[in-house]
């Protein structure tokens, strides 16, 4: 019996651990899902992880990560198309139906100009998509990336490219860290929600002050999103999928992992 089936966790969040340990220990948790990032298949065979993924009773939820599409030059946003073709031949491999993307920009580049292509990167790697059965989940991120990491910032940014685009894998992954300052939330979640695009929901908290804008997010209950408010919000959309705990901190990842999943397991009860 599974005592917490809907709970997923990003093996990034428990970073010290490999995804074999990782697997082992979120099974013995009880935890229901498990999204893998890329590193995490370096050197392995995605298609025995996945085996070892299901035998310990888990479901593979998603791959973390692909996008990073726009870049100065043609050849460079071609090398980006063909990764993440690999993220999706990845997932497909794993038996996850989805790649997360984290969109990329360019510093100085106008960020219209990267959302065009971005647009034409996801375009282009459709086919592949379609052909192995993957979802694509667009993750706007905090305006505090929109400099190098992604050119899409907010739900309604997210939804103007899945509406450009059209397709029933083009989605979005709704991440409390990045969007829960917006003031349009409650809307853009009906809508997206509407549109069956909703594919994922990740969970973490938002600290005060945050002393690093990458690796000092913060567990469940620490912070100040209004965690039960959002989850209230996907659920009425009709999500029914995974809540994912994507934590990147440089102090959670220095405490005993075993320790830190009991206070994930926790807080998730708790506070979410
Ligand atoms: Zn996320």
């Amino acid at each position: 019996m599974n005592p917490h089936p809907k709970l997923c966790i990003h093996t990034i969040t428990t970073k010290p651990w490999s995804v074999e340990t990782a697997i082992g220990k979120y099974a013995e948790a009880g935890i229901g899902g498990i999204t893998v990032w890329r590193q995490w298949l370096e050197g392995r065979d995605p298609e025995k992880i996945g085996e070892r993924i299901r035998a310990a009773g888990l479901e593979a939820v998603s791959v973390c990560r692909g996008g990073f599409f726009p870049a100065p030059t043609a050849a460079e946003r071609a090398t980006a198309i063909e990764d993440n073709r690999q993220a999706i031949r990845e997932a497909a491999a794993l038996g996850a139906p989805l790649v997360v993307l984290v969109c990329g920009a360019v510093p100085g580049q106008p960020l219209a100009e990267s959302r065009q292509q971005i647009a034409d990167g996801i375009a282009a790697v459709l086919p592949l998509a379609e052909e192995l059965n993957v979802r694509l989940g667009i993750e706007p991120l905090h305006p505090m990336y929109a400099d190098d990491r992604s050119a899409i910032n907010t739900m309604a940014s997210a939804n103007e490219v899945c509406d450009r685009l059209d397709h029933p894998l083009v989605g979005i992954a709704a991440d409390v860290y990045h969007i829960w300052w917006d003031p349009d939330l409650a809307e853009q979640i009906a809508l997206t929600g509407e549109k069956n695009r909703l594919f994922a929901f990740h969970l973490c908290d938002w600290l005060t002050p945050t002393v690093d804008l990458l690796n000092d997010r913060g567990l469940m209950g620490e912070g100040c999103i209004d965690l039960k408010g959002i989850r209230a919000m996907v659920e009425a959309a009709g999500f029914n999928g995974y809540h994912e705990v994507e934590i990147f901190s440089n102090r959670w990842w220095a405490v005993d992992q075993d320790e830190f999943l009991a206070k994930i397991v926790r807080a998730y009860g708790e506070h979410c």
